[in-house]
């Protein structure tokens, strides 16, 4: 693909957007860069760009998007822009970042999809793949954007190298060539309701990982979500299903306490379950597609053992923070759906004291009830959604508002005992009081710290 003299549009201007730019002003493309936000209020990415450029901020100009040769999408920016609509009516082709770096990079892809799961799941992918001594980036939303890598040259010229990529729907609703030579789809459920009218359009977002595959390729799916197990039957790539409840036949599966993969006639026991360290049945789901992932790239029974005994999971998902005379402190600050704080809910056996709240996506809090009456002693209520949360939750347990997040931590604490879990599980953005969920989650530790210093004097 040559960008030369090329006139391309990069709509949304943040991390991904940024790493576009640079990409095309490099090779030579009159770019030109829209967002709805001010110039002021994108002053830091400004100056960040490797040369100036055209820059049309503060609302979109239906003329940058029909004049454009092509445009560069960013993952935060809604697809049903009325100009992107326009401009795909008149056949301007629309790619994201992903796309646009697939066209300029050498390698083997490993792309990981799903509603919850996807950083901890490259992560460790990533983590299987390196420790075998693989030449292995793990990119997307974590580590650097893919179109990065375009300029990194290979560590050594004899091995090919292979991408991890984290995909969200975004990323996967602007692809075109991309494709994916072990693709994983983790789960799909109810998510992003502000974005996506009908669920339809995200699971057809999704499934869209499988695209451009072959029978050379692998899809790897989850047996035990009904939306993921559907999908395996129209894949064109082999499938390798994984389960954390069912025997397989082929696949990664728990038998008997232990992790079993079945796969070209062979039959490996794995390890038990009981001496991996990521704590919550998700995070085992995450384990079996990684395994899935690392035994079709080969990576040794070993290793995977040993990453498996020793990894700790990521900072804001399910992450302790301390314990304090006896009550022990969760982050998990990433929990932005219902699923993912349902899962946190699930992991514990502990009472809990829970800190929810934030901006709202549309969801339905009313799914949490099961586990909410079975476990949860107080509900903090943070933010925005406040008053949704509590209509929806209020009559099966006890709330309290707080008015930031000092207060919330000191409210849980408050009412905590020993045994007790406080646990940080939004269920919602962040957007509504921090700059997004690290933020979020750095406060709180930050609060169950300061607390700590006084409690311990
Ligand atoms: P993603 O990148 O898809 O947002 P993360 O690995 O960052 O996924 O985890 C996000 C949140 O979802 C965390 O709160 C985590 O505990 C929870 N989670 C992780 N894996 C799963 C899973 N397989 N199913 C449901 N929730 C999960």
């Amino acid at each position: 693909m040559n960008v030369e003299d090329k006139k391309i549009l990069v709509v949304g201007f943040a991390r991904s957007g940024l790493s576009a730019a640079n990409f095309l002003l490099k090779r030579g493309a009159r770019v030109t860069i829209t967002d709805t936000k001010s110039e002021e209020d994108l002053k830091d990415w400004i100056a960040q760009l490797s040369k100036p450029t055209t820059l049309s901020l503060g609302g979109h100009i239906r003329e940058d998007f029909l004049g454009a040769d092509f445009i560069v999408l960013s993952p935060g920016v809604p697809s049903n822009l009325p100009e992107l609509l326009t401009a795909s009516e008149r056949k301007i082709p629309i790619y994201s970042e992903i796309e646009l770096a697939y066209r300029f990079l050498d390698g083997k892809f490993i792309g990981v999809s799903g509603s919850n799961g996807k950083t901890t799941t490259t992560t460790l992918i990533g983590e299987l793949l390196k420790s075998s001594g693989h030449d292995c980036v793990v990119a997307g939303n974590i580590g650097l954007p893919l179109i990065q890598w375009v300029d990194t040259a290979p560590r050594s010229t004899s091995r090919q190298r292979t991408f991890v990529v984290e995909l969200s729907s975004f990323q996967l609703e602007s692809i075109e060539k991309f494709k994916c030579d072990i693709a994983l789809l983790l789960n799909v459920s109810p998510d992003h309701q502000d974005r996506y009218e009908k669920f339809a359009d995200y699971l057809h977002a999704k499934e869209q990982i499988f695209l451009n595959q072959t029978s050379e390729d692998f899809a790897v799916l989850n047996a035990d979500n009904p939306f993921t197990l559907k999908m395996a039957s129209h894949r064109t790539a082999p499938v390798v299903l994984y389960s954390r409840k069912q025997d397989l036949k082929e696949g990664v599966f728990v038998h008997n306490g232990s992790i079993q993969v079945n796969w070209g006639g062979q039959q490996q026991r794995l390890m038990p379950i009981s001496e991996i360290r990521l704590k919550g049945k998700h995070n085992l789901e995450n384990l079996l597609a990684a395994t899935a992932a690392g035994f079709l790239s080969g990576v040794d029974r070993e290793v995977m053992v040993e990453t498996f005994r020793t990894f700790a999971g990521l900072e804001h998902r399910l992450e302790l923070v301390r314990e304090l005379q006896g009550v022990a402190f969760y982050n998990d600050s990433k929990a932005t759906n219902m699923d993912s704080a349902s899962q946190a809910l699930q992991a514990f056996t502990e009472p809990l004291l829970v800190i929810m709240g934030g901006k709202d996506k549309g969801a339905d809090f009313g799914v949490l009830r099961p586990w909410i009456a079975e476990k949860v002693k107080l509900l903090v209520l943070l933010g925005a959604a406040s008053d949704k949360i509590s209509q929806s939750l209020g009559s099966i347990v006890a709330t309290r508002r707080a008015k930031d997040m000092k207060q919330a931590v000191e409210l849980a604490y408050e009412n905590a005992l020993p045994g007790d879990t406080v646990l940080l599980s939004p269920g919602c953005t962040s957007f509504d009081m921090f700059d997004d969920f690290e933020h979020r989650g750095r406060v709180f530790k930050e609060m169950v710290n300061q607390l700590a210093e006084t409690k311990e004097i």
